[in-house]
């Protein structure tokens, strides 16, 4: 799928959006079935799914409007999985700088609330979703300045 493997993708960026848009990551409500606990310990309000978690959680839509505001790159208000398609079909043969951010960026995101959902669930350490979406700029920041491509260097998007 080409959302998640194209040109320049960070490999494991890439293979948690790709689970994620499979609807394999082991979620709640995928952990427990019909028992057990399954609230969102992003937010702590609604049960813990794929399309709640990437962007309707509270905490999510927050790291993700936050990325791409700061990226500039054109996302839809969509509801997941119509983004993954919206996406899909918008990036499909463009190999264009904004269109590599745009990607770029939704992988990034999906990867850092899954981390931070893997923190809280196991480790029990907490981040903002400020804190988390500044380091996932900064993974991809700094990756972009090292491919050494030229509109990298020059935007303005990437300053920290
Ligand atoms: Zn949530």
């Amino acid at each position: 799928m080409h959302l998640c493997w194209f040109k320049f993708h960070i490999p494991r960026h890439a293979f948690i959006l790709w689970l994620a848009i499979k609807g394999r990551l082991r979620t709640m409500d995928r952990m427990y079935d019909h028992e057990g606990p399954r609230i969102c310990n992003l937010c702590s309000l609604e049960d813990e799914t794929h399309e709640h978690l990437f962007f309707n959680c509270r905490f999510s839509h927050e790291v993700w409007a936050w990325l791409t505001s700061k990226h500039q790159t054109p996302w839809p208000n969509y509801r997941w999985p119509d983004l993954i398609q919206w996406g899909a079909v918008t990036y499909k043969s463009k190999s264009l700088f904004p269109s590599l951010v745009a990607r770029l960026t939704l992988a990034a995101s999906v990867y850092c609330i899954w981390m931070e959902r893997n923190q809280r669930v196991f480790k029990a350490t907490y981040r903002s979703a400020r804190r988390t979406a500044e380091e996932a700029h900064e993974v991809l920041r700094t990756y972009l300045l090292g491919l050494n491509i030229p509109e990298a260097i020059q935007d303005n998007w990437f300053v920290p």
